[in-house]
């Protein structure tokens, strides 16, 4: 019969996942206006008309309402670039009303997961140059661990549960990274910006487009950089980073479109990055961001929506990696099977089997109907909650005419 635990769930072709960088109790006034302009949000306008959260949802989540969001949470108050230059207004997670329910909503919010990024994100010095990422800061183990600590714990006052992982400032882990984060208790952690491999040809083993364990936390890669703008966004024509697109297309034939598909065909993870906003305290613009790229973020979507992918938060992505991993399928006779595994079962794993053109059900030990089997192309799978150590059958239903 040839059952298998299915890579992803659902028999799903690839995972998705949308993490965005850097949301924070924070706006930057960059207009002489006195309303909130486009850009200028962070998080702290929360609902606001021209927020962060209000662009997003107008321009891309109301439209592909599948897509599933992990933010990045910067909980103490910021850093600027520099000594000297400072936000409009800045806060820690916890620093105001407003901002403290914006992000319980976004806590109970079906397709949003928030996650861990550092206390301060670093630290300033004499020029941008200077900046020290927050992870490179860190003088001792003990120091890095007792920081997190304090940030996860802050993070738990607000919202209530402790972030299930995070990403390291500016992708810098300095000497404690690794071991700080397994000490910390995270269950993944988003330890490289792997999109390298696919931008800048690096050969650097550490990069990666699958998951996979470092020292025992789940190590989801950032696979694709949204601001590697496909060709077809015409109207950002005659920018920088729209002419980059068209060297990696004339050089060697990449685009973002073909980076995904590869992603894709080869079950790898599509997980795709972005920044809040565009502005920092200095006059440049961080790249990726979600106002520049939103034509992009519109057409990877749109491609995307035509293709059989699961939309997942990173913890649930996670979630279904470490049980697939630590379970053993055990075939106990015909038709009949179990799991094993050294703990419980926190996802619904996804059993598949080559189709045999009939419909099936699964069934436990005393032949009671669990769940049926549903079908595409050459496979019939089933998602469900699974428990250790207990019987199932599967019993053929009918033949398919
Ligand atoms: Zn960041």
């Amino acid at each position: 019969m040839n059952l298998k635990i299915s890579k992803w769930k659902n028999a799903a072709q690839a995972p998705v996942v949308f993490v965005i960088d850097d949301l924070a109790n924070i706006y930057i006034k960059k207009t002489t206006s006195t309303t909130l302009q486009i850009g200028e949000d962070w998080g702290h306008s929360a609902h606001d008309k021209n927020s962060m959260w209000n662009f997003l949802n107008t321009n891309l989540l109301e439209k592909f309402p599948h897509i599933k969001s992990t933010f990045l949470l910067v909980t103490g108050q910021r850093t600027g670039m520099t000594k000297d230059a400072s936000y409009t207004y800045n806060q820690a997670m916890d620093g105001d009303e407003k901002f403290i329910k914006f992000l319980q909503y976004l806590q109970k919010h079906p397709n949003v997961e928030l996650a861990y990024h550092g206390t301060t994100h670093g630290k300033a010095g004499e020029t941008v140059q200077d900046f020290l990422q927050e992870w490179e800061t860190f003088n001792t183990l003990e120091e890095a661990v007792n920081t997190t600590k304090q940030g996860k714990k802050l993070f738990k006052s607000v919202l209530g549960k402790e972030p299930q992982g995070g990403k390291y400032c500016g992708y810098k882990e300095g000497k404690y990274g690794k071991d700080s984060i397994e000490k910390s208790g995270f269950k993944w952690w988003s330890y490289h910006e792997d999109n390298h491999i696919w931008d800048k040809n690096s050969t650097d083993p550490r990069y990666k487009y699958d998951l996979e364990f470092i020292q025992g936390v789940v190590n989801i890669p950032t696979t694709v950089d949204a601001s590697n703008l496909s060709l077809k966004v015409i109207n950002k024509l005659f920018t920088r980073k729209y002419l980059k697109s068209i060297y990696l297309y004339l050089k060697e034939k990449k685009t973002v479109e073909r980076h995904i598909d590869s992603l894709y065909y080869n079950s790898e993870v599509i997980s795709i990055y972005e920044h809040t906003s565009p502005y920092m305290t200095t006059e440049q613009i961080q790249y990726p961001n979600i106002i520049t790229d939103i034509e992009n973020l519109n057409l990877i979507f749109s491609l995307l929506s035509k293709k059989d992918i699961w939309y997942a938060t990173c913890d649930e992505l996670a979630d279904y990696f470490i049980d697939r991993e630590k379970t053993a399928l055990i075939i106990t006779g015909e038709k009949q099977f179990k799991l094993t595994a050294n703990k419980n079962l926190n996802s619904e794993l996804t059993l598949t089997f080559h189709n045999h053109n009939n419909t099936y059900a699964l069934h436990d030990n005393d032949d009671n109907f669990l769940a049926e089997f549903k079908s595409k192309k050459e496979v019939c799978y089933v998602t469900y909650p699974f428990k250790i150590d207990y019987n199932y059958k599967i019993i053929e239903v009918k033949s398919r005419s």
